[in-house]
């Protein structure tokens, strides 16, 4: 016997008959013998449609207010899916994120959790219940409700997965898993089996979308192993996990998909994916003078506007006496605060102009092969060439290297990379069951 979280997202409950068939998947692996915990996010579009609502009533809800409000989405789908696995003769009790114990700051909107004391759960486990659990909300130390931001279910999905000590956290999305690139962009992107969590988090810090940021954190920290998969097929998806070799998981791993695993030379790539992100801006500060402390007070006053710095580069041309050009990106909806803080500093930084590039496009190639292996780099730079595609900067992690596109090139940059590296598949394995891509 295991114990499970199931995180099921909102198009795996977007209507009753979808309802209906997440509480038949729960009662199913209920009756595999295994303990059940489920997280679910709101039905649907629900909370894109309930902050439409709000904005129809003030350009300007209070953080505090729409919290309370955001929240609803997730306690109407615990609540139904609660009564749905009741009426398949599995006993069920829902809770809101506060009744599961999730303690957070009063960060409204993006709140992190400081605390995990899920005694209810517990309880429910104990007494041979499932406990359906309130996805992306928790409550303040002051009581307030709080939101964990956007995604925010996985979150809590995982964070219960760590507090109650469970065998798995199974996240149920739309998707059969996690692929080497979005088969929206890349038809032939193949289903990744098995990656470490290190590599997730280098994924989802540089624009994948299938999990929420602070899960795979969480997970890392916690030693949570996750298994992405879909709501919609009885397919293995993807395991992400630091010791794939856990025996415990064995059970609850089809037998085919770990005989394919050791078998397929492809678990063993130099590289796991490629992560591509359009949410970023290009600022460049031309002229500024080249000497100790310029750097530290231009990037002081874009702290200050509680932007997140994420690519830096800065040139020295010959034609302009000892002056330089900074360029950096940051997330778009940052960059008007940004600029004009900069432009009020204009004679204090003593810059000559200050330019401002919304268009560009980010691709992230990972992979922890990247250590080891040479020549990762050139044969990035060599694919994109080849395309005709310009490099505008470039950034590196260990495991990652970074480009900068002009934003019309990016989905071809994506797709000559991912041919250069090998990762194209033959079958076509990117099946989209739902959503609606709101
Ligand atoms: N319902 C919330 C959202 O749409 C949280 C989640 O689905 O994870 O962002
Ligand atoms: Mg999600």
């Amino acid at each position: 016997m295991a114990l499970i979280v199931q995180k099921y997202g909102g198009s795996s409950v977007a209507d009753v008959d979808a309802m209906k068939r997440v509480a038949q998947r729960v009662v199913d692996t209920r009756n595999a013998g295994h303990q059940v915990v489920v997280v679910v996010s709101a039905m649907g579009d629900t909370t894109d449609d309930l902050l439409d609502t709000a904005a129809q009533i003030t350009s300007a809800p209070p953080d505090r207010e729409l919290d309370i409000l955001l929240t609803a989405g997730e306690r109407i789908s615990m609540s139904l899916l609660a009564m749905a696995v009741n009426e398949c003769g599995v006993p069920a009790q829902a809770y809101t994120g506060a009744q599961a114990g999730i303690r957070t700051d009063t960060h409204f909107g993006k709140a992190q959790i400081v605390g995990m004391v899920p005694e209810r759960v517990a309880r429910s486990i104990r007494d041979g219940q499932v406990a359906i659990v309130a996805g992306f909300q928790g409550i303040s130390e002051d009581d307030e409700t709080t939101t964990l931001g956007r995604g925010g279910s996985d979150t809590t999905a995982v964070a219960l997965a760590a507090a109650l000590h469970a065998d798995v956290c199974e996240i149920y999305t739309d998707v059969d898993g996690l692929f080497t690139a979005d088969p929206r962009i890349v038809p032939t992107a193949r289903r990744v089996r098995t990656i470490s969590q290190e590599e997730t988090l280098e994924l989802a810090a540089h624009g994948a979308k299938i999990l929420h940021l602070r899960a795979v954190e969480f997970a890392r920290r916690y030693h949570v192993p996750l298994h992405v998969r879909s709501s919609f097929s009885d397919k293995n998806g993807t395991w992400i996990s630091d010791r794939p070799a856990n025996p415990a998981l064995a059970g609850l791993v089809p037998q085919a998909a770990l005989a394919a695993n050791q078998e397929d030379p492809m678990e063993e790539p130099i590289i796991s994916g490629i992560a591509h992100d359009r949410s970023q801006d290009k600022i460049t500060v031309v002229g500024i003078a080249n000497s100790p402390g310029m750097a530290a007070r231009l990037f002081e006053l874009v702290a200050q506007q509680g932007a997140n710095i994420d690519m830096i580069v800065q040139n020295i041309p010959v034609t302009l006496e000892n002056r330089a050009n900074i360029s950096f990106t940051l997330p778009a909806e940052d960059a008007d605060h940004v600029m004009q803080a900069l432009e009020a500093a204009r004679e204090e930084l003593g810059f000559k102009e200050l330019k401002y590039n919304p268009d560009i496009g980010k691709l992230s190639l990972v992979g922890a092969g990247m250590r080891t292996n040479p020549g990762v780099s050139a044969k990035l730079f060599g694919a994109l060439s080849q395309a005709g595609i310009n490099i505008d900067l470039i950034s590196t992690s260990e495991i990652r290297i970074s480009v900068v596109t002009k934003l019309e090139d990016l989905d071809r940059a994506v797709q000559a990379v991912h041919t250069a590296f090998g990762l194209d598949s033959t079958e076509s394995e990117a099946v989209i069951y739902g959503g609606t891509g709101r």
